[in-house]
């Protein structure tokens, strides 16, 4: 049997335990906002890799739920590191879900058809899972890997990690590479470039007045806000892959009242820094219309672009040849959508993002993964880890 085949094998005797830890990792609601519940979570998921074998820190953080941050295979010392040692690999997840609490009351984990369903059990709770399955491989030493496997979780990723950012990016700097078990493309590739996202906040301050008997004395916030929001519309360019949308807008005190101020928040998204540099120095330079309007504009680069490098198209190039070692292709492709791996990529590490769980449905209440995904893509990361060479 190939070796491939063979790790196949192994992890597909391991299926009713992923799917029973799959089933109580759902059963948790772990919404970013709600520390209690992401400290829940991460005390299961912490306790799963314990008696998997790994050695694992909780990263006591506030006000955001606590990181953890694990080495695979330390209980029996040797079996995770492979024969040079060295700087480790690390796997990226998170413990957190855009879901509220109570939803996995409402909307209990369930077997359908051969997938499982429940919130939060494609983005990214079956990826938390293939980490455990993988701790337990490297403790029963049923593969080796090349180097040492560490581990990190965010607590807060869904809103975009201020919390666990700067420990994320402390672990990043150590690794060689980072393998992310984020949701995988549709088509079960891997993520190798994601776009960049940022954020621009327009605030116009204007002037009061009554709507009837005295509108010339006001000046009107939101109307200034309405030519503004239009005019950085205009900075989108569909062939750089530059998008701009306004997501929340807001002004005004009453409806006979000249609107005495007005906020608008615009997402973008770009593919490249020169073009966040275009957009953020055109929006740094808007001027109010209205010369007795006050116009102040703010722009942050909230995940920085993740560029194909010559290093991430290796990683994918190996990871691609463990896969069909497994059986299967494995592609690649571009996201709209940011994430902690953007973080490490910004650093300059290697990430091969999105080798989670072949699913569908990540922030929709149709979210589900499939069941006989689970064991492919852990025979896959495994045979990955052990035959990685470089970067
Ligand atoms: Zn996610």
């Amino acid at each position: 049997m190939s070796r491939g085949r063979e790790l196949l094998s192994y992890f597909a005797g391991r299926a009713a335990e992923a799917l029973d830890l799959l089933r109580r990792l759902v059963a948790v609601d772990s919404p970013t906002s709600d520390k209690a519940g992401v400290d829940r979570l991460g005390a299961l998921v912490a306790s799963a890799l314990r008696s998997a074998g790994a050695e694992v820190t909780v990263l006591a953080q506030a006000p955001a739920g606590n990181a953890l941050l694990a080495f695979l295979g330390a209980a029996s010392p040797g079996s995770g590191a492979g024969p040079g040692g060295g700087r480790p690999a690390l796997l990226l997840g998170h413990l957190d879900t855009v879901w509220p609490l109570g939803e996995a009351e409402r909307r209990p984990f369930r077997l359908e058809g051969g997938y499982a369903r429940g919130p939060g059990v494609y983005d990214m709770k079956a990826g938390i899972v293939l980490c455990v399955l993988l701790a337990r491989a490297l403790r029963d030493g049923s593969f080796r890997s090349r180097s040492p496997v560490a581990c990190f979780f965010s607590s807060d990723e869904e809103a975009g990690s201020p919390c666990s950012r700067p420990r994320l990016e402390a672990e990043a700097r150590r690794c060689r590479y980072v393998l992310g078990l984020e949701p995988c493309m549709p088509d079960g590739g891997a993520k190798t470039t994601r776009k960049g996202v940022g954020r621009v906040i327009l605030e116009v301050t204007g002037v009061p007045a009554h709507a009837g008997i005295d509108p010339e004395k006001g000046v009107n916030a939101i109307e200034e806000l309405a030519a503004q929001v239009l005019a950085v519309k205009l900075l989108e360019d569909a062939s750089s892959g530059t998008t701009l949308h306004a997501g929340i807008i807001s002004g005004g005190v009453a409806k006979n009242v000249v609107a005495p101020n007005a906020r608008a928040e615009i997402d973008v998204r770009v593919a490249a820094p020169s073009e966040w540099r275009r957009v953020e120095s055109a929006v740094l330079n808007l001027r109010a219309r209205n010369p007795k309007a006050r116009l102040s504009v703010e722009a942050a680069l909230t995940h920085p672009p993740m560029i194909r490098t010559e290093a991430v198209a290796s990683l994918h190039r190996q990871a691609s040849r463990a896969a069909a070692e497994v059986g299967f292709d494995l592609g690649e492709g571009s996201t709209g959508g940011g994430s902690d791996g953007s973080y490490c990529a910004a650093l300059g590490v290697p990430v091969l993002d999105g080798l989670g769980v072949e699913g569908e449905g990540a922030h929709a209440a149709t979210e589900r993964v499939r069941l006989d995904r689970i064991a492919p893509r852990a025979a896959f990361l495994a045979r990955l880890l052990e035959t990685i060479e470089g970067p």
